[in-house]
């Protein structure tokens, strides 16, 4: 994804934003639709019903009409490809886009690729019903199929075009490395190596709780409480820039320096590796802390979706080179003698093993057993969960 900063005149913002809200309207409909849908109504409406219910619509509101249908139906799809993605494991439910956090949409097809050199410095593309926007040329444009305009929380203009990369040729030593998502870092590797996406600094952590605390007492509708918002949403935004770049950086190199690379399906992940409720002996119905505030942590909040942006990335830069395995237990299992027990992870961030005494970083520990692809024995293997399509959807986390 090449990703430019986008000049569009105030004019031309306004209009922007407009299309923005058509977009999400558009999706949101689709999520409601789809979240209320029934088995006892027939199949689930898929995107060629509903771009039917979108021309009808666009029939009987001026508003929605008066935006590009490109736009709209680009929404759908989008939509569409979501649930898709939902469905094969690889993506979380599609959630609702608020006004504000999710300002943008796409553009696909031949007006994608139409793009004006202004100079050295400028480009324009052209947007549906907007017209001629500037962006800044930072680096040669490539030759995509599609673009998207975004708007951050900030405020900032971008445009993104969707280019698959220059897949990376493997190294051909036959190296295989195995990599965990980590509880304590952000990637473990069965190297050893710890992974650390920067994410925000201690003190830009403190910050935004001492923010977030501010914005809990500032009067609705004030100045101050606007200020403080948007306080809150650069600290968003840099974290957002800072997991971006890792995620480039770091498939990257390991699409260079080995030839396979195994990481966990996600598919079965979501259910391993929340905490289990802790019953409180003492107090009947009552439940003990089990750290799953802890898990759920600032950084780990905002890291929360770079884990499935690196493996997208890796599967581009090391085509047919990524390997999935069933998580299931690699945290559990010594990575020296196989012996399986919950007993085996002493905490958080060590791994002891119970029959052996290997000690080792428990996400390295869970990395060799990636690496190895042995994640679990067919006999303890459990189906993955599914989750009930009427289950509330979940906001995004990500800025
Ligand atoms: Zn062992």
């Amino acid at each position: 994804m090449s990703r430019y900063r986008l000049d569009p005149t105030p004019a031309q913002q306004a209009a922007l934003l407009a299309q923005c809200g058509h977009a999400r309207y558009v999706w949101n409909l689709a999520l409601e639709q789809w979240s209320m849908w029934t088995p006892d109504k027939g199949p689930t409406p898929g995107y060629v019903e509903q771009a039917r219910q979108l021309t009808e619509a666009r029939g009987a509101f001026g508003w929605l009409r008066a935006g590009s249908q490109t736009v709209q139906q680009q929404a759908l799809r989008d939509f569409d490809q979501a649930v898709r993605n939902f469905y094969a494991g690889t993506h979380r439910r599609p959630t609702w886009r608020r006004a504000g956090v999710h300002e943008g949409f796409r553009i696909v097809g031949s007006q994608a690729s139409r793009i004006v050199k202004l100079n050295r410095k400028w480009a324009a593309v052209n947007v549906p019903k907007v017209g001629r926007v500037q962006f800044r040329l930072s680096r040669a444009v490539p030759d995509a199929k599609s673009y998207r305009i975004t708007r951050d929380r900030v405020g900032r203009w971008h445009i993104a075009f969707a280019a698959i990369p220059e897949p990376i040729p493997a190294p051909g030593t036959g190296e295989v490395v195995g990599v965990d998502r980590g509880v304590t870092v952000s990637a473990a590797l069965s190297t050893g190596e710890l992974l650390t996406c920067t994410g925000l600094s201690d003190r830009e952590q403190e910050r935004l709780k001492h923010l977030q605390r501010r914005l809990a007492r500032a009067h609705p509708g004030s100045k101050r409480r606007q200020r403080v918002r948007a306080a809150i949403a650069k600290l968003h935004a840099r974290a957002g820039d800072r997991r971006k770049d890792w995620v480039e950086k770091t498939s990257t190199d390991l699409a260079r320096r080995f030839d396979v690379i195994r990481v966990e399906d996600l598919r079965v992940a979501p259910m391993t590796r929340r905490p289990k409720p802790k019953p409180d002996p003492e107090q009947p119905g009552g439940y003990l802390p089990n750290r799953r505030r802890a898990k759920a942590g600032l950084n780990r909040g905002i890291l929360a979706n770079g884990w499935g942006l690196l493996v997208q990335r890796l599967e581009h830069k090391a085509a047919g080179r990524v390997e999935r395995v069933n998580p299931a237990y690699t945290s559990q299992t010594c990575s020296a003698c196989g012996h399986c027990a919950p007993e085996n992870r002493e905490n958080q961030a060590v791994f002891r093993c119970a029959a052996c005494g290997h000690q080792a970083n428990a996400d390295v520990n869970a990395a060799v057993n990636i690496a190895a692809g042995r994640a679990v024995s067919a006999r303890r293997e459990t189906p993955p969960v599914r989750v009930s399509p009427k289950r509330e959807p979940q906001l995004a986390t990500s800025a």
